[in-house]
């Protein structure tokens, strides 16, 4: 079972990746959108984690809610609405819940998904994060592995596509044969979970 504890593991994990590999999702920005993807997870998880570090909620669903709004308050660009709603979402599903099973925890982030699915008006194919985040949330009732592998591989599978949301759809055909940093980001939120999963 998983618990509030899990879930601060979690978004630490995360905010030491997305650390690491600010760069990288920067590097793949500036191919196709504004090269700020980098620095705005880094200044959100970086957020979430000293907020969860200062005050942390005691259930996984408070962990998770928390997060989502820190991110909405902390990062401009479109990524922060996307994944403050994502962990928004996902938190509310899980609701009090003292801890929760790997199916409880893949039920509430499929929840999440499709709120982002709303909100941004995407749809997998489109060449955002929602080509990682579905298959990865698919795959998370069989395994954490089996979804940090389904998210990278959502990830990788966005270079030949040609967006047709957020800035990088401003390319058209330009887009093509770039790996998607929304995507590539959602890889790194599903290995840290399988991460602090495996420990
Ligand atoms: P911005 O584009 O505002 O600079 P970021 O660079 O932080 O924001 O995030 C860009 C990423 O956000 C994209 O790579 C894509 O994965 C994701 N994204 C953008 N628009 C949408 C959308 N409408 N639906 C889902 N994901 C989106
Ligand atoms: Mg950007
Ligand atoms: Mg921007």
């Amino acid at each position: 079972m998983y618990d509030g504890d899990f879930a601060v593991r979690w978004m630490a994990a995360v905010a030491v990746a997305v650390d690491r590999e600010a760069g990288r999702l920067t590097e793949l920005d500036s191919a196709i959108g504004d090269a700020d993807h980098g620095a705005n997870l880094r200044r959100g998880f970086t957020a979430v984690a000293e907020a969860l570090a200062k005050e942390p909620p005691a259930t996984p669903g408070g962990v998770l809610a928390a997060a989502g709004r820190r991110l909405i308050s902390t990062v401009g660009g479109a990524s922060g609405p996307l994944y403050g709603t994502l962990l928004r979402r996902a938190g509310k599903e899980l609701g009090e819940e003292p801890a929760v099973d790997r199916e409880g925890l893949a039920r509430a982030l499929a929840a999440g998904v499709a709120a982002v699915g709303r909100l941004g008006g995407a749809v997998v194919g489109d060449k955002t994060m929602l080509d990682a985040l579905t298959p990865a949330v698919a795959a998370l009732s069989e395994s954490f592995a089996a979804a940090r592998s389904a998210a990278e591989e959502g990830a990788r599978a966005t270079v030949p596509l040609r967006a047709r949301k957020g800035r990088a759809s401003y390319l058209g055909e330009r887009s093509i044969g770039h790996q998607d940093p929304g995507a590539t980001s959602s890889a790194l939120l599903f290995a840290a979970l399988e991460e602090v999963a495996e420990a």
